[in-house]
Formats: structure tokens, C-alpha cells, sequence
């Protein structure tokens, strides 16, 4: 599979770590399967992986707590 950004990279199966900026924190998901470019370094998520971090950050949302670090394996 070639890079959807630079055309010409490689995209391999690799983990990232995932942010986002809750109302009332951050939220950042460790250990998260992904593909990235060899080339740009661009990664992307599949759509079911994109889909569970939706329902990570929407379960997180209201989480009073500043910065809620969760790893993906456990959580998925
Ligand atoms: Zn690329």
C-alpha cells in the first residue's frame, strides 16, 4: 500500500501514540495500532481503530481529571 500523502512511501503496520484536547484535559492513548509512511512519516488509522478512539475520547469527555493517559490494548 503506497502513502495517501507523499505517494511514494511505503505504509507499514506500527503504533502510535494518540493525542486529543478534551473540554477539560488531554487525552492520550498509548500503544495504538496504525500504518505509517516509510517515506513522510505520515501515519494513518484504520476505520475501526479511528472509531474506537472516538468512543475513547467521547467516554473521556466529561473526565474531570486534567491529562487521562490510557493504553489502547486495555481499553479496546
Ligand atoms: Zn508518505
Amino acid at each position: 500500500m503506497n502513502c495517501l500523502v507523499c505517494g511514494s512511501g511505503t505504509v507499514e503496520e506500527s503504533f502510535e501514540t494518540y493525542f486529543a484536547k478534551l473540554e477539560t484535559g488531554y487525552l492520550i492513548i498509548e500503544n495504538v495500532p496504525c500504518f505509517k509512511c516509510s517515506q513522510c512519516g505520515e501515519s494513518f488509522f484504520s476505520m475501526s481503530v479511528t472509531e474506537k478512539i472516538e468512543e475513547l475520547v467521547a467516554a473521556y469527555k466529561k473526565n474531570a481529571s486534567k491529562v487521562s493517559v490510557i493504553d489502547y490494548n486495555k481499553a479496546a
